[in-house]
């Protein structure tokens, strides 16, 4: 059976050349960074590498890179650091609706430590307004948490106004950019003072991200032991992932995001012209070049989801993380959806690994599929 596989927004299948990157720190170069001998400095070498690489693909410095286990951790650590060493000068943090659950329950969990939250609207788009944070900051304010790309309706926030506006309040920046790290312009000079990444959504392994820390921005560890990471996050480092992610992020090719897009905007047009009573979720032009998102009236995305599994076609409802609670996704009820419009929805997202005949083989399955489903929809 064909397979194709529209779930990158999720996690990316590793670039070969990511895992021979990543398999000689297997093996030969064994040694714990943090040790004197050759075999520790051979490792370290490693890490000083891939530091490098993520420090110049955002125009930071290395001492700048802190190495997590991945998004979610960078997003906990950006928020609870900040939070807890900021605690005298304010307790109000400020973030939106629409951001990914590892910024949000980081969020609550504040709130439950006596910490005030404003969780900012979005609009139909998805897009969150500069005005509104403006608004929204008080004398208690220390931080602002905003994604610079969203992860289920693929939503490009105003990243550089935004920081703009913290800036002007002395007020930290952080934004969560997992999804628009490499597909986007990012740039930590837009006044950025934390950012995290992850290695999995762009073809590098999992369990592995960063977050950027600006120099003399002082932080909370969440972790202490030994002196590793400039001391902001304790742990001996796991050495063959830092490496793979160097590798996904030096080997990123941006010449195949305008293919990315094409084939997005073949995937769209076909299902807005072959099937009825479709809609687009997210914004029209300022989207990511590889997710789309629609509500199917009439069918249960979930049904949808498994009818097209059947069929070799993997894609998602909601995000990976919420999926499992059937909880009407929180990013599509923030831009105005009903709970039962968003629990006919479908995030497709795209990746370098798909072809035209992919979209075509979609294009042909999904209609029919969505017909059989909506002859048995109690709606
Ligand atoms: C995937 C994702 C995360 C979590 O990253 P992990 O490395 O999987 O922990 C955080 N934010 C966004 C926007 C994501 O898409």
């Amino acid at each position: 059976m064909k397979k194709v596989y529209l779930d990158n927004a999720a996690t990316t299948p590793q670039d070969p050349e990511v895992v021979e990157a990543m398999l000689p720190y297997f093996k030969e170069h064994f040694g714990n960074p943090s040790s004197i001998h050759a075999f520790g400095q051979k490792a370290k070498e490693g890490i000083d590498k891939a530091r490098k690489i993520i420090a110049k693909k955002i125009k930071a410095n290395p001492d700048e890179i802190i190495f997590t286990s991945g998004g979610t951790e960078a997003n906990n650590l950006a928020l609870k650091g900040i939070a807890h060493t900021q605690k005298a000068k304010g307790n109000h943090i400020i973030t939106s609706q629409i951001e990914h659950h590892s910024v949000l329950n980081t969020a609550r969990q504040l709130e439950k430590e006596g910490f005030k939250v404003t969780y900012l609207k979005v609009d139909k788009e998805g897009l969150v307004d500069p005005k509104e944070l403006e608004k929204a900051i008080t004398k208690e304010t220390i931080l602002v948490s905003v994604m610079a790309a969203n992860n289920e309706i693929g939503t490009i926030e105003p990243t550089r106004e935004l920081a703009k506006v913290a800036r002007s309040h002395k007020i930290y920046f952080h934004t969560d950019a997992v999804q628009a790290f490499c597909k986007i312009p990012f740039d930590v000079g837009w006044g950025i003072d934390l950012a995290s990444f992850s290695a999995h959504k762009i073809h590098g392994p999992k369990g592995i991200g960063a977050l950027y820390i600006k120099r003399g921005t002082k932080i909370q560890p969440r972790q202490v032991g030994g002196h590793q990471e400039f001391e902001k996050r304790a742990g001996t480092e796991n050495v063959p992932a830092i490496v793979g992610f160097g590798k996904a992020v030096e080997i990123y090719n941006v010449d195949e995001l305008r293919k990315i897009a094409e084939l997005r905007d073949k995937l769209i047009e076909g299902v807005i012209n072959k099937i009825p009573k479709v809609k687009l979720n997210g914004p029209k032009e300022k989207r990511l070049p590889n997710i789309a998102n629609f509500s199917f009236l009439g069918v249960e995305g979930e049904a949808l989801l498994m009818e097209l599994d059947s069929k070799g076609i993997a894609c998602s409802t909601g995000s990976a993380c919420a999926a499992p609670t059937l909880e009407p996704s929180h990013v599509l009820q923030a831009i105005g959806i009903t709970a039962i419009v968003a629990h006919s929805s479908l995030r497709m997202s795209l990746g370098k690994e798909n072809s035209e005949e992919d979209i075509d083989y979609v294009l042909e399955i999904l209609p029919q599929a969505v017909k059989n489903l909506r002859k048995i929809s109690p709606f």
